[in-house]
């Protein structure tokens, strides 16, 4: 059984999660003054950059371009290490975080940093027959899918009125618009050459979204333009069209609508980690875990929750988005407030910095604003994107490798990484179908 004490000492902190909260949480704890001991549980040996899986999905970039190994990263931070382990639990009364192998980690201060899962809101088959794209191996299995899909065809076009070069994406947010323009590329301007015999063009893609607009929190005229570009490259875009279930087979909508398909990619929405709905602390909406302003726990000063779990409010009775940003700013606040909390200094409360949003659309179009309200569309907001995402990969090798396979891509249409590996269901069983932690007494 794993246990953790500091023998120095200083103060122990264990955070809970290496995405871009935890890391940033290490980071900043690794500087701060009096010292502390910060122990870092991941249930994967990498970071993920999950901005780009849809480019592992779609043959662009490979596993290792967006994945960094989390020891490579943390060892570069002072007083800080790393357990691989997947938290089961967290027994608040003794102070221990619980692992789903039984390790206890003590701690004086904890920071939950567990990131969202895909929530498929209960529609009937979401669950049993969609692809959602929220880890590698969902990635991986996607991209061996689709593909598996266009040889199944070759060998029997009869396989395409059955759906099979159909994918049907849901949800018209930055995730569904970005995977709806890459799959048209894939299929468009790679796939047509790798299949002679296969009449390619039949292939559809299908964004199905329930408002009557794309990308929600964008003005009107950016979501006018990403409409604009889907549609005249191909994309089918179904506004205002709501799923009713899903079979292996098909896609049925609410108003009736049968579509052959046996790909739908879930990009509708996530909630909170289901760490969240075990630790029994108080939920907010998505079932993210309620913060005050300073990021801790009603009730619990020595604990800290940020990212995407959190339920931090925006500060006009909504809460923040969950996306890269406030998950790093709210990490480092929470960093910096166990500092002031260790200095015998009051807290303060997180005021979340907007620095704008973006999505892309596909090759040469995007849509990026900043807060002064500057709108910018096409080739010069996806200069900007890409620019941005390249910056935040982690790791000199990985930025230059994403960005040979950009130039490679973005040259000759092609997508290198192409390629059918079978992904087997995670051997482990997820958090959510485990017996619940021992807590104790
Ligand atoms: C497909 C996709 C595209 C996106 N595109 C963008 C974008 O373009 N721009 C943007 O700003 N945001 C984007 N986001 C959102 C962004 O990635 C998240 O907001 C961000 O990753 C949140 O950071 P986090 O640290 O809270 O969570 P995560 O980055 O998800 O990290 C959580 C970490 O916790 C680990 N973990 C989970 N459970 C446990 C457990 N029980 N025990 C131990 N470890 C655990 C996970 O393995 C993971 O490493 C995208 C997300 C997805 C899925």
């Amino acid at each position: 059984m794993a246990k953790l004490r500091n023998r120095d000492g200083s103060p122990r902190v264990v955070v809970v999660g290496g995405g871009f909260a935890g890391l940033r949480a290490v980071k900043t704890l690794s500087k701060i003054r009096p010292p502390v001991r910060t122990t870092l549980l991941e249930q994967h040996n990498y970071h993920l950059f999950q901005p780009l899986l849809y480019q592992l999905a779609t043959g662009v970039v490979q596993p290792a371009d967006i994945a960094h190994p989390v020891r490579g990263i943390v060892r570069r931070y002072r007083r800080a290490s790393v357990r691989m382990a997947t938290v089961a639990g967290v027994d608040f009364d003794a102070r221990e975080v619980l692992t789903d192998e039984g390790g206890r980690f003590g701690y004086d201060y904890l920071v939950l940093a567990a990131g969202a899962t895909t929530n498929t809101f209960g529609i009937p088959g979401v669950e049993e027959h969609s692809f959602p794209l929220k880890t590698m191996p969902d990635a991986l299995r996607l991209r061996a899918h689709l593909l598996r899909q266009f040889e199944l065809a070759d060998n029997n076009p009869a396989e395409i009125d059955q759906g099979a070069l159909t994918v049907v994406v849901v949800g018209g947010g930055p995730t569904g618009v970005e995977m709806a323009g890459a799959l048209h590329e894939l299929f468009k301007h790679v796939l047509v050459h790798d299949f002679p015999d296969l009449d390619v063009h039949q292939a559809r893609v299908v964004l199905l979204e329930a408002t009557d607009h794309l990308l929600a929190p964008f003005h009107p005229s950016s979501r006018k333009h990403a409409l604009d570009i889907l549609q005249k490259r191909g994309v089918e875009v179904r506004l205002g069209q709501a799923m009713e279930r899903a079979t292996p087979d098909e896609v049925v909508l609410k108003d009736g609508t049968v579509i052959p398909t046996r790909t739908l990619i879930w990009g509708a929405g996530v909630r909170a980690n289901p760490l969240a709905d075990v630790v029994g602390l108080e939920q907010t909406r998505g079932g993210r875990i309620l913060v005050g302003d300073d990021l801790s726990v009603p009730g619990r000063p020595e604990v800290f929750v940020v990212g995407d779990l959190a339920g931090a409010g925006d500060g006009k009775g909504g809460l923040l988005p969950q996306v890269a940003q406030p998950a790093i700013q709210e990490a480092k606040h929470a960093a910096q407030n166990i500092e002031r909390t260790l200095k015998g200094e009051p807290r303060t409360g997180f005021t979340y910095n907007d620095k704008g949003i973006m999505a892309t659309i596909g090759r040469n179009a995007a849509v990026t604003e900043l807060p002064n309200g500057a709108r910018f569309k096409g080739v010069l907001a996806w200069y900007m994107w890409l620019v941005l995402h390249l910056a935040y990969i982690i790791g000199f090798r990985s930025r230059v490798a994403v960005l040979v396979n950009w130039i490679w891509s973005y040259l000759t249409y092609d997508r290198h990484a192409r390629i059918i590996v079978a992904v087997e269901p995670s051997a482990r069983p997820a958090l959510e179908q485990r017996p619940p932690p021992q807590r104790t007494p």
